[in-house]
């Protein structure tokens, strides 16, 4: 008989576990209490498939250039002081990990799961057409205005990847369309011109441009439809024992017995409970006593109607220094910014929406029909270090599978994959042991 596994959270983190679990013989039930899975944070996120630019927020300098931030109308961070110890906690855990050797580790962390996560989504395309999921591999370009920063970040560049190549090499947009190529295809280093004559929908933006960075390898899909396609294969396992649209309340143990949970239907048991409900797994885990490093930076998006007449970018776009991104999915434009630091409010503030408004307008007027765009908002579920949490805790039968914070889209095929191996008594990599829990 299959160990039985319930996974609490159908985003894309729960809902990869529940793959991975699957494909490695576990028999798993699904626990939601949304209508439809994928409707948190993963619901109409940035779409970008990050696999090399993965620095977490935590930096040096961050602690000034957030004083700034806080000041610019349109700036991409508000705080919203609370009489919240968590909030004050977490920020001052964020502060520790703004130094650059805890951004270098973390990164490298980082990319190691990204690259296992590329790895893994790339061996779901059998059973789940990436194409139906909106999935491209146009690439992608992060837009710095400032030549300071500009060289600062060819210059990390250096050392995190191979030697820069030269701006001379030639490139052009349709360059990497091959599905999932070799995971070290050469960043370029581009002047302005350089970044227009590859993507002219950077007409507005060329001359406030100090230069940009074009790495090929990068992806964009919708990762919604993402969790749609890849629930119905869930559905058709033989070992998958159902979704149940309910509400987790606590995890109960008493003396001697094992872990239970809680919910608004009842007690259930299972071998294994795998937490992966977002931010909402915070209050889960403190009714275990696990008081989890978890704060939610709440940020916004806009999905645009892309027409013949528009000027939309093919390749996805990151502004690093307004820390807007845009990515083409399917015949929509999909444009995210914003880290709020407000609270567990969830809800669209109308001031937050107008800047993102005026900054889409300001940076690429004629990309979408912004008139029409949908406006979305959602919870990070962010650590302060900006590293995810995988793996077993002190409790038996209780892991964890939750902090993605800014990319838990990127990330979660990967952190699936370690979960999966993590219970099957599999050792991880000196690198991705370090994200258990301690
Ligand atoms: C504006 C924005 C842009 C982003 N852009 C990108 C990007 O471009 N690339 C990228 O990689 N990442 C991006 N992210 C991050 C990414 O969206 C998140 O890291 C990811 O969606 C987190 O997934 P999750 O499954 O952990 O959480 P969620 O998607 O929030 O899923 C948690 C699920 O658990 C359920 N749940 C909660 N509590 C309970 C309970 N008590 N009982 C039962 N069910 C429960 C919820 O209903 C939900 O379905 C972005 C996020 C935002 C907000």
């Amino acid at each position: 008989m299959a160990t039985r596994v319930t996974v609490i959270g159908a985003g894309v983190v729960g809902l990869t576990s529940a793959w991975w679990l699957l494909q490695a013989g576990f028999r798993v039930r699904l626990l939601e209490r949304a209508a439809e899975p994928g409707e948190g944070a993963s619901y109409a996120n940035g779409g970008q498939l990050s696999y090399h630019y993965v620095s977490p927020l935590a930096d040096a300098g961050v602690p000034l250039k957030a004083l700034r931030w806080l000041m610019q109308r349109d700036g991409p961070l508000r705080f919203h002081p609370q009489a919240d110890p968590q909030q004050w906690r977490w920020l001052l855990q964020f502060l520790r990990h703004c130094n650059s050797t805890d951004n270098a580790r973390s990164s490298a962390i980082l990319l190691e799961l990204a690259q296992l996560s590329r790895q893994s989504l790339a061996s779901l395309e059998p059973q789940l057409s990436l194409h139906s999921i909106g999935w491209r591999q146009p690439g992608k370009l992060l837009l710095y205005r400032d030549h300071k920063q500009f060289a600062a970040a060819v210059a990390a560049d250096a050392n995190r990847f191979d030697a820069p190549v030269p701006a001379t090499a030639a490139i052009s947009a349709s360059a990497a369309c091959a599905i999932l190529p070799e995971p070290d295809a050469r960043r370029q280093y581009l002047s302005p011109d350089q970044a227009l004559a590859l993507e002219p929908a950077l007409a507005t933006l060329h001359p406030s441009l100090a230069g940009a960075i074009f790495d090929p390898g990068e992806a964009v899909a919708d990762c919604h439809a993402f969790c749609l396609a890849l629930l119905g294969q869930i559905r058709a396992h033989p070992l998958f024992d159902g979704m149940l649209q309910t509400q987790a309340l606590g995890l109960r143990k008493a003396a001697g017995q094992a872990l239970t949970l809680e919910t608004t239907t009842g007690t259930l048991e299972a071998d294994h409970f795998v937490l992966a409900a977002g931010i909402h797994s915070r209050a889960l885990a403190a009714s275990a006593g696990l008081a989890l490093p978890l704060y939610p930076l709440k940020g916004y998006s806009l999905s645009a109607p892309v027409g013949p007449d528009h000027r939309a970018p093919s390749i996805s776009v990151t502004d690093v220094e307004r820390k807007v991104l845009y990515a083409r999915i399917g015949d929509q434009l999909r444009v995210a910014a914003m880290v709020d630091l407000a609270g567990m409010d969830s809800r669209i503030n109308p001031s937050r929406l107008a800047s993102l408004r005026r900054l889409v307008h300001a940076a690429m007027p004629d990309a979408a029909d912004y008139d029409n765009a949908i406006p979305w908002a959602g919870l990070r579920p962010a650590t302060p270090s900006g590293l995810p949490i995988i793996g077993a805790t002190g409790h038996p039968g209780l892991w964890l599978n939750l902090g993605h914070g800014a990319l838990g889209f990127t990330l979660a095929c990967g952190s699936a994959h370690l979960l999966a191996d993590l219970m099957l008594g599999r050792p991880a990599s000196p690198a991705l042991a370090t994200l258990a829990w301690r």
